[in-house]
């Protein structure tokens, strides 16, 4: 609600603030969305990579030990060729393949009826002791073998690298083999634990069948995970990566590789979330890093808004106060310092000047007669509110012209204006200019003497009376006008005001009735002195 409200009263900084940060936000957005992926993609890839390489190195070690442990028995079986037969031979070059090689945890020695020759370490199978069936893969392949693991009489989970042994005519003698240890004891065993990861990535290796040859949980030793669709690639293919999910179900970022020499495949892999947990520790860091900058943004975008919007509220602010008198000054103020604000600032004061002129020349009119430009009544009160502010003393005539109906009859109305016009100004050239002449009436007329008396009021109306006599007229020729005098001397107020102005309107009754051409007051109708 509080938003709606917000947005709805909406001023301009608010909006460009609004605009400004919502653009700075998606753009951020975007860049952190941008570097996200395209960290992310690097990252994996990278992982894939790393884990390939890895595994590559793990794979050719191990097809190391493995060519090596198959040179070391080839070379014993080629050593038995020709003393099988010697007592104690077979013991002693078992000894030495076992002692000397150090990749080997026992070796045995079968003759070419399936019995046991000579073992190393003594003992661990009786001599004379006939293999069962399961045991006789070597014994009948007749060929170098890596055997697939299985578990021996004693209970260890091993594999056996076997070489037949040939006569001199080519007779099969029987074979002699090689045994590694799957557990921790031996050597394929501890050159996996030489290259064990910490950081989160394992390794294990199946063999061709897909069970577990070592694997960082010794318990899952001999599993077949061969249902792993990623085994198939990594006992299929030389080497390669890919994303994956494992046994449990967890995604994995993988490389594989495999031993040629066993057919058996190496996976090195990574839980994908531990992956994209360095890529959020990473995007955590570029967003504080980046924060700085942005709060900066942030400033630099409120203080430019506050910087344009400013000029434009305070004319919106002057403009909405009209009737203020200062506002004129305050739009004056107003530092528009852009194009558009001045633009607004100059329209804004010329739309004032006309409209003050406006009101000005509207007060003007309605206070001016528009035949004659003089005050009219409404004009002449004005000018009486500011005689009594002022407790100003003035005399007032009340003139009118004698017979004017004999001049429009005469004449026409057309010439009965231009008549009242001339008497305008003949009257405005006459007085002084602190005086004022009102038209009241159609050709009556009051003058506003300030700050004269009653004697010299007579005196200006009498000369005034003769000066109208003696001025040419349009087309009449001569007028003649009647004038009677009133005045106020004392500490005026309105009522004093008034009454002055029937003394002069009594007067000139008194001046028509006297026979017209002349000045009368109250001085004259009453007999008094002035
Ligand atoms: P008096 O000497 O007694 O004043 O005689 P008068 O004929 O002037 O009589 P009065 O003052 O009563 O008449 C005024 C006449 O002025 C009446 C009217 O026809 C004429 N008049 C009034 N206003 C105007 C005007 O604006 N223009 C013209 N042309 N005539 C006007
Ligand atoms: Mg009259
Ligand atoms: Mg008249």
């Amino acid at each position: 609600m509080q938003v709606f409200r917000y947005i709805f009263r909406a001023d301009l900084r608010r909006l460009i603030l609004l605009l400004t940060i919502g653009c700075v936000l998606v753009t951020f957005g975007n860049s952190y969305q941008a570097i996200y992926n395209v960290q992310r993609k690097l990252l994996i890839d990278n992982t894939l990579e790393a884990n390939q390489r890895y595994a590559a190195k793990v794979a050719e070690s191990a097809e190391m030990l493995l060519t090596s442990a198959q040179d070391s028995v080839a070379f014993s079986a080629e050593l038995l060729a020709g003393n099988f037969h010697f007592s104690g031979k077979p013991e002693e070059e078992i000894y030495r393949l076992v002692e000397q090689s150090e990749v080997f945890n026992s070796a045995i020695i079968v003759n070419n009826e399936a019995e046991v020759v000579a073992t190393y370490p003594e003992g661990i199978l009786q001599k004379g002791f006939v293999l069962p069936e399961n045991t006789r893969q070597s014994y009948y392949e007749r060929k170098p073998l890596i055997t697939n693991p299985f578990h021996s009489v004693s209970g260890n989970t091993l594999i056996s690298i076997s070489h037949p042994i040939w006569g001199e005519h080519g007779h099969y003698l029987g074979y002699i083999s090689g045994t590694i240890y799957l557990n921790k004891n031996g050597s394929l065993s501890r050159l996996m634990r030489d290259h064990f990861f910490t950081d989160q990535t394992y390794l294990y290796v199946v063999d061709q069948l897909g069970e577990l040859l070592f694997h960082v949980d010794p318990n899952r030793i001999g599993e077949n995970v061969s249902q792993l669709p990623l085994i198939k690639q990594a006992l299929g293919s030389a080497e390669g990566s890919q994303e994956t999910i494992n046994s449990l179900g967890i995604e994995m970022v993988a490389g594989y590789a495999s031993v040629p020499s066993a057919n058996w495949g190496v996976v090195v892999q990574r839980p994908k979330d531990k992956v994209m947990k360095s890529l959020n520790d990473q995007m955590l860091n570029v967003f504080w890093a980046s924060l700085p900058i942005a709060l900066l943004t942030f400033i630099v975008i409120w203080v430019l808004a506050y910087l344009i919007s400013k000029p434009l509220r305070q004319l919106a602010r002057s403009a909405a106060n009209v009737n203020d008198v200062d506002m004129q000054r305050q739009i004056v103020s107003v530092r528009s310092w852009y194009f558009e604000a001045s633009q607004l600032k100059i329209a804004v004061l010329n739309a004032i000047g006309l409209l003050n002129d406006k009101i000005h020349k509207l007060d003007v009119d309605s206070h001016t007669d528009p035949l004659t430009q003089l005050h009219n009544r409404r004009g002449m009160q004005r000018l009486l509110d500011d005689f009594e502010a002022k407790h100003l003393q003035f005399s007032v005539l009340a003139l009118d012209i004698d017979h004017f109906k004999l001049v429009n009859d005469c004449y026409g109305h057309d010439t009965g204006d231009l008549v009242i016009q001339e008497l305008a100004k003949t009257m405005q050239n006459f007085i002084e200019d602190s005086d004022m002449v009102c038209r009241v009436g159609g050709e009556e007329f009051l003058i506003f003497l300030p700050n004269t008396s009653g004697e010299s009021a007579v005196s200006i109306a009498e000369s005034l009376c003769e000066h109208v006599a003696n001025t040419v007229m349009p087309k009449v020729k001569r007028i003649t006008v009647s004038i009677g005098v009133g005045c106020v001397e004392n500490d005026i107020d309105m009522a004093d005001i008034d009454m002055a102005i029937k003394q002069a309107d009594t007067a000139l009754y008194d001046a028509k009735n006297a026979g017209r051409n002349r000045v009368k007051s109250m001085l004259n109708s009453q007999g008094l002195k002035l």
